[in-house]
């Protein structure tokens, strides 16, 4: 499997090829939509791949680079099985991450309004009203939102290709008789 540092590279590698290919497809809409959307999908292809990775269902260098916010994916970890369908899937298992991102961080701003109230500044609907903002400001920009999406599936899909690629790899060359010796403890630093 490759390590955290060669999905990193692929991740980088990928968007500097994705983001010029975007900008040119999107031309004909004008300079600056081309550029803006060029930028939201180059920006959600590396966030997808470095920070939202497939790895982040185990303990990895992943989670670690949420900082003091890493116990956010621990029950995804708990939950996900490794490289299994919900993690590391071509369309489903990004959407299912930022899907699940969105369900926590609302959970911290219910969970924050009310210890505020508790003290007497309060904002009651705080989560109704920051998803309100959010959703208006998907409908009012769809392309872009479409654009986010493709960018956030790329950058996961580009890891998941790349795991299935070593391991289809080293299946066939077994075939051929050779024997690679197994780094899967290596694989993304795993820690067990
Ligand atoms: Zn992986």
């Amino acid at each position: 499997m490759p390590n955290t540092r060669t999905h990193d590279i692929i991740t980088f590698a990928t968007g500097m090829f994705l983001t010029p290919a975007t900008y040119v497809l999107l031309e004909s809409g004008g300079r600056e939509y081309a550029a803006t959307g060029a930028a939201v999908l180059a920006g959600a292809h590396l966030i997808s791949g470095t920070l939202f990775s497939p790895d982040l269902d185990i303990d990895s260098a992943i989670d670690n680079r949420w900082g003091i916010f890493f116990w956010i994916w621990r029950p995804y970890m708990w939950i996900i099985p490794h490289r299994h369908f919900w993690s590391h899937s071509l369309i489903v298992a990004p959407l299912l991450r930022l899907g699940y991102f969105y369900v926590v961080t609302m959970l911290i701003v219910i969970w924050g309004t009310w210890v505020l109230g508790r003290i007497g500044i309060g904002v009651p609907d705080l989560h109704a009203q920051t998803s309100a903002w959010i959703f208006d400001v998907m409908r009012r920009n769809p392309d872009m939102v479409r654009l986010f999406l493709v960018g956030f599936i790329s950058g996961s899909a580009a890891h998941t290709i790349a795991d299935w690629l070593v391991t289809g790899g080293r299946r066939y060359l077994r075939m051929a008789g050779i024997h690679l010796r197994s780094d899967y403890h290596n694989h993304d630093r795993m820690r067990r």
